[in-house]
């Protein structure tokens, strides 16, 4: 990933004015993860993206596959038992990439090529947002 970013550019002072989640309620239950359908495939669980986050280790959240592999499905968000809006977040880190590094992960090209299931679909749409 080509990401150059400056030390102290409040990196995570953006991601959460785009999502508007509280990333502090957070308890690391874990129940995010457990229910998560994308979550084999990921290099990093749900709630391990938002302890970075809470831990100030936002640039590895920026490297990780995870956030793209996400599929919006809001499951993550249901069983949520702090209101942690995950796949909002999930959003809220890819919009910050598409807005400053102009990164992205999937064409409309690939998807019409794809034999995708709808909700895959979906979540990739709601990835050109901006
Ligand atoms: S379910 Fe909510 S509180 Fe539990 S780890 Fe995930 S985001 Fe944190
Ligand atoms: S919205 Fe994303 S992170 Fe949440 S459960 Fe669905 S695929 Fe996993």
């Amino acid at each position: 990933m080509r990401l150059v970013l400056k030390k102290n550019d409040g990196l995570l002072k953006k991601i959460k004015a785009i999502s508007g989640e509280d990333i502090y309620a957070c308890y690391q239950c874990g129940m995010c993860s457990a229910g998560c359908p994308m979550g084999q495939e990921m290099d990093l669980l749900p709630n391990q993206v938002i302890r970075l986050l809470q831990i100030g280790a936002e640039r590895q959240v920026l490297h990780c596959r995870t956030v793209w592999l996400c599929a919006s499905c809001f499951t993550c968000t249901a069983r949520c038992p702090k209101g942690v809006n995950l796949a909002r977040l999930m959003e809220g880190v890819r919009l910050f990439l598409l807005r400053t590094q102009k990164e992205d992960h999937f064409s409309p090209q690939q998807m019409v090529k794809e034999p995708l299931p709808p909700i895959a679909l979906i979540g990739a749409l709601r990835k050109f947002t901006t």
